[in-house]
Formats: C-alpha cells, structure tokens, sequence
C-alpha cells in the first residue's frame, strides 16, 4: 500500500486518516504543528506522539520535503533564488525578498505555464504540469528554513506570500487554494489571508470562484496593457477573457470581498509605455478602487523586449498618480540571478531570433497583431 503525504492532506482530511487508525483527531493539530511550526521532516522526532503511534504512521504515511538543491543569493539586494527537483526530475524556483519590514516569498504554482505571454521567461519554456499544493507549501517551509540557517537579522519568518511565481495559480485552482488555506492556518504556517497575493494574468470564471470563497486573500490582475489589441498581443489569453469581462470580474471582486485590487502593468520600452497607453490604463481602471502597481520590464535573453527608460517610467506614473486611487512603482529585485518578476525559468529557452521584435510599431500595430508570430 502506497503510503499517504500527511503534507497533501488539510487538517480535516488528517483528522479523518487519524480517526481511520483509531487515533484521537486532536492528533492532528500536534502533527501540524511539529511539520508547519518546528519543520519536523520524520515522524520518529514528533515526541509528544505515543510510540506505537510513530511506528505506524512511518507505516502508512511520508511527509513530503523538497529541499532546496540551490540557493542563488542576490549581490545587489538580499534576495534569494532557490531551486528545486522534483520528485519527478522537473525544476521550479521560488525567490525570497528581504525587504526592511517584510519577508516575503514568491512561489510557483505550476512546472512552467500555459499562457505564453509574450515577454514572461515562464511563458517561454511551456507548461509541464501543476504542482501539488504540498509542493506549494514547501516552498514556503523551505524559505522559513533557509532564514532560520541564514539567521538573516533578526527576521525569522516569513511575513508575506506573492503567487507570483512559475504558472498561472488560478489554473490550477484547486491545489492553490488548498495551499493557500495551509499557509494561512492558524496551526501550520500562521501567514496572515491578506498577507497572501494570488496574481493571474485575467481567468474570469476562477476570479469570480475565488471572490466567493470568504477567505481575505489579495488579489493581483496582470493587466500590461489597456486595449484589447495590444493585450491579446502581448498576453494570448486575452482572446479569450477580453478586457471588458476581465475589468467587469475584478470589479465584481472588490465588491464581494470589499477589497482593493492590485492591477500590474510591466512597462516595456516602446510597447506599452507611451502617454496614450497612460491614457486608456487610467480610463479602464480609474474609477475601480484599485492600486496600479508599474513594474520596470526584467529582461531576459528568452524575450527581445526591453525595459523602458527611467523618465518614461516616471512620465507614465505622473500620468496615471492624479487619475487612479493608487499608483506605486516596484522596485526590481534579484536581477543579477534572474529571480526578478517574468525571470523564472529552469528550462533552456531560445534567445530571440531578432531584437527587432521587442518594438511594437505603432503604425503597423494591426498587422502585427493579426499575425500569430511576430515576425519582423
Ligand atoms: N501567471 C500569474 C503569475 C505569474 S507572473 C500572472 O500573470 O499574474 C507575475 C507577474 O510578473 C505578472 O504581473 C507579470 O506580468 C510579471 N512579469 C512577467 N514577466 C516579467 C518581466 N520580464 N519583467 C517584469 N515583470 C514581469
């Protein structure tokens, strides 16, 4: 018999697999507590547990660890990048962020992704498969582990989750939420709901789920772009959740949940950085109780594009500052070890065939866009 990752399990299913064995369900909770709280890896280390109760758990249950098989440290900032193997022999990274007053960690929902935006290094190397949220958590778990090695200044926790990472996490909603609802569990790792960041590049139906789920998660739009043509371009998923039913669904979020949005707009030097583009942003999103993060383009030698100058960037956010409830500026993180927003990537990709591409001709914007690849 296959034996069953505790790690996989919420506390009610554990409760149920101890209840299965005849042991008392208040288990449970001293087992979550030994895994989440003091990374107990074996059962045989869980020393309030009876004896007989620790052999058999070795029996008939494992708990699942990825170890980190690198950590990448940042020279220009404390950022980290870690990289892990699967049990399956595929790779995902997630980055620890040291900031003055938070420690945040960005993690992987999926092994690549799907959605092949244009200028995302994830997007690049394709979708292998979802991860399991046990896979999700660990990420967390091991960044906790890192900093208690590390002894990183005092910090010894993780005080923020960003969804921003390897994959799309609303399409792999299930396990997402799972690990989500682990992350912030009062007996595992006690990461406040509005202390966590889903970040999706539009899946309407799947905001619409998260939005009824009464949980106090944040949530981040991807928007990049605020015209139908230029959005489709740059992010194929667009065709099929088209602007206006994407704005329409995060309104909708902020009303049920009574929560500010975060939309984010990556500036990339000539595609999307012009005072037209500032225009139609702030007409899209600037009635919405909102903030519009601006992230200076990361590049990455998958991708032609390149980041727009530092007066553009700032011309954009003077734009949209007296027209949106909110605007800030993400300070870019971990660059030298390609652990920067759309960086992450562990497979091979190919460079570009021609830098050209990185413009988006504004004349000829149509004739680019009805192409499937660029091609100039
Ligand atoms: N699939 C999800 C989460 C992963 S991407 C999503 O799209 O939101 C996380 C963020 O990084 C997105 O806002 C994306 O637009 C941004 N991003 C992707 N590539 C980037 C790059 N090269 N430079 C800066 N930001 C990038």
């Amino acid at each position: 018999m296959e034996r069953r990752n505790i790690k996989q399990m919420t506390l009610e299913e554990l409760e149920a697999f101890l209840l299965s064995l005849g042991v008392k369900s208040y288990r449970a909770k001293q087992i979550w507590s030994w895994i989440y709280q003091r990374h107990v890896t074996d059962f045989a280390s869980m020393s309030d547990l009876s004896k007989d109760l620790r052999s058999r758990l070795e029996d008939l249950a494992s708990i699942g660890t990825l170890a980190p098989h690198s950590a990448m440290s940042s020279t220009t900032d404390r950022s980290v990048k870690f990289l892990f193997h699967l049990d399956d022999g595929l790779q995902i990274e997630s980055v620890l962020i040291p900031e003055r007053h938070r420690m945040t960690v960005c993690i992987s929902t999926q092994v690549g992704c799907a959605l092949k935006c244009r200028f995302c290094a994830t997007g690049q190397m394709g979708f292998r498969r979802d991860l399991a949220s046990w896979e999700i958590v660990e990420q967390v778990l091991a960044a906790e582990e890192y900093m208690a090695n590390a002894e990183q200044e005092g910090m010894r926790r993780i005080s923020n989750v960003v969804l921003m990472g390897m994959g799309e996490p609303l399409l792999n909603y299930d396990q997402t939420l799972r690990a989500v609802r682990v992350i912030n569990h009062d007996h595992a790792l006690r990461i406040g709901a509005r202390k966590i960041t889903v970040s999706t590049a539009g899946i309407v139906p799947a905001i619409d789920r998260l939005a009824g789920e009464g949980l106090q998660v944040k949530l981040a739009i991807s928007l990049n772009a605020a015209t139908d043509d230029l959005r489709t371009w740059l992010m194929p998923i667009n065709k099929r959740h088209r602007l206006s039913t994407l704005i329409d669904s995060a309104k909708r979020f902020v009303e049920t949940t009574g929560k500010r949005i975060t939309f984010e707009y990556v500036l990339i030097d000539g595609v999307n950085d012009s005072r037209a583009d500032a225009r139609n942003l702030a007409r899209l999103v600037g009635d919405i109780p909102c903030k519009v993060n601006l992230i200076p383009y990361n590049p990455h030698r998958s991708t032609p594009f390149q980041p727009s100058s530092p007066d553009r960037v700032q011309a954009f956010r003077q734009y949209l500052l007296p027209r949106c409830p909110a605007v800030t500026l993400r300070a870019s993180r971990g660059q030298d070890i390609g652990a920067a927003c759309g960086q992450l990537c562990t497979d091979s990709v190919k460079r570009p065939r021609r830098a050209g591409t990185s413009r988006r001709p504004a004349a000829h914007r149509r004739a680019a866009i009805s192409r499937p690849r660029q091609k100039k």
